[in-house]
């Protein structure tokens, strides 16, 4: 039977715009489906767009694995497409005895995992690094491979190459219904119907939904929101790296960091929600990102905060990535990236590519094209960028606010 695509990609966030890249740089026929009327618009447009080193990620998972075959890569490519990328590095800071106790393991463990640059700081050195910060640490771990990037500009470059490679990506394209025929997949979308020989659900907050249009029960989304204070650009030399605190099971901690455009960032915070929609700002919230602001750098309180945002984990009920083939139906989940997808992006599409090949054995229909080419952007006072004359909807706050100077607008 014809079929229009070697693969569907459904949903367009860092996920899937990293997917369509790597598929069709390697000659696959793509066509990426998203049902907003921009890419990026969902869990990836309310991160804090940091490139971290998988430092609480779990051993041997599949996180830490995606993690750090992306960092293996990501600087280059991120160079080669123009991409601004900061490495400040992180220091993460204990603020009390149990937590100082805790860095010998946090050391052994990223050593374990790679990362041998993890070194403990003092008390002296940590004043030295950080002179703004409150003095009462007690001392700290410096992480020195930890990165900041524009967290929406990435994924929608990746997408863009791969739109220069013959890639077919299609907004305002919500998938609802998914047949498998025995060889081909027949996928029906509010834009129109398509068929392909195989499908990456990459749907981010409404995975589990796409799964079981598929008859597929693996997971189930639990939203876990995110909420952050931005300040003026004015108060960029309080710090000089991410302020990390220790990490606990339930994740990294409210961060105070340098967006790669110089704003500095109070957040996130991790509250299980209902909805999968973007959430809302929290008054009370607000109030105490603004205490943990004020207690890690004293002098933040006279700066000017000039926005909140949120954001909307796809968390589930397991705690790692959710990444595999069903090879007798030719469909490959990517779920439950609930944190970290903007650091290990190339990595989950480098699974996806094995998993392509060699457990659903499919050969592309074109001759592969690995090189990348600079696209030429100009970003616009109105939120938008033109890259290479074609105009994409800004949607990620460090971006629009680090480009525009302004959150009126957004
Ligand atoms: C508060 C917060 C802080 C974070 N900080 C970081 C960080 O600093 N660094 C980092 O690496 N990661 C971070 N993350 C994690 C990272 O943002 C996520 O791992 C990543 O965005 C998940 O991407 P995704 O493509 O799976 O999902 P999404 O970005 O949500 O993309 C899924 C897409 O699928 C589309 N879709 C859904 N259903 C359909 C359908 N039926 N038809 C068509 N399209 C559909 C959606 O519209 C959406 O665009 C953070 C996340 C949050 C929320």
């Amino acid at each position: 039977m014809e079929t229009d695509y070697d693969v569907v990609i459904i949903g367009g966030g860092v996920c899937g715009c990293s997917v369509v890249f790597e598929l069709s740089r390697r000659g696959y026929r793509c066509l990426l489906l998203e049902k907003n009327d921009t890419i990026v618009a969902e869990a990836s447009a309310g991160n804090s767009g940091m490139l971290h080193t998988g430092f609480d990620a779990l051993e041997k998972s599949i996180e830490l694995d995606c993690i750090r075959r992306c960092q293996s890569k990501i600087f280059e490519l991120t160079e080669k497409l123009g991409v601004p990328v900061r490495k400040i590095g992180a220091t993460m800071v204990a603020w009390n005895e149990q937590q100082l106790a805790r860095f010998p393991d946090i050391v052994s463990k990223c050593s374990a995992a790679g990362f041998d640059d993890v070194r403990q700081l003092s008390v002296s050195q940590l004043q030295q690094r950080e002179p703004y910060l409150s003095n009462k640490g007690l001392g700290a771990l410096w992480i020195p491979s930890e990165a900041v990037t524009d967290p929406w500009l990435l994924p929608v470059l990746l997408a863009h190459d791969a739109r220069k490679k013959g890639a077919q990506i299609i907004t305002k394209a919500r998938v609802e219904s998914c047949q498998w025929n025995g060889s081909v997949w027949e996928i029906l979308s509010t834009h129109g119907g398509y068929r392909a020989k195989c499908v990456v659900n990459c749907a981010g907050l409404y995975g589990d939904i796409i799964d079981r249009l598929a008859g597929k029960s693996q997971f189930s989304i639990r939203p876990r929101k995110g909420q952050y204070t931005i300040y003026s650009q004015s108060a960029r030399p309080l710090i000089n790296s991410s302020i990390v605190p220790v990490p606990t099971s339930i994740g990294k901690g409210v961060i105070v960091f340098k967006s790669v455009y110089d704003n500095v960032v109070v957040g996130p915070t991790a509250e299980n929600v209902d909805s999968r929609q973007r959430a809302t700002i929290d008054g009370d919230i607000c109030r105490r990102l603004h205490s943990v602001a004020r207690d890690t750098v004293p002098l933040l309180n006279k700066h000017n905060v000039v926005g909140h945002y949120t954001g909307v984990r796809p968390a589930t009920q397991f705690k790692d990535y959710i990444i595999n083939a069903d090879h007798e139906r030719n469909w490959i989940t990517v779920g439950g990236i609930r944190s970290t997808g903007l650091s290990a992006c190339l990595g989950i599409s480098e699974i996806v590519r094995e998993l392509v090949e060699t457990r659903i054995g499919l050969e592309p229909s074109r001759g592969a094209c690995l090189t990348v080419s600079t696209p030429s952007v100009t970003f616009t006072k109105y939120g938008s960028a033109f890259i290479d004359g074609q105009e994409y909807c800004v949607k990620h706050p460090l971006t629009f606010v680090g480009k525009t100077n302004s959150f009126s607008k957004m």
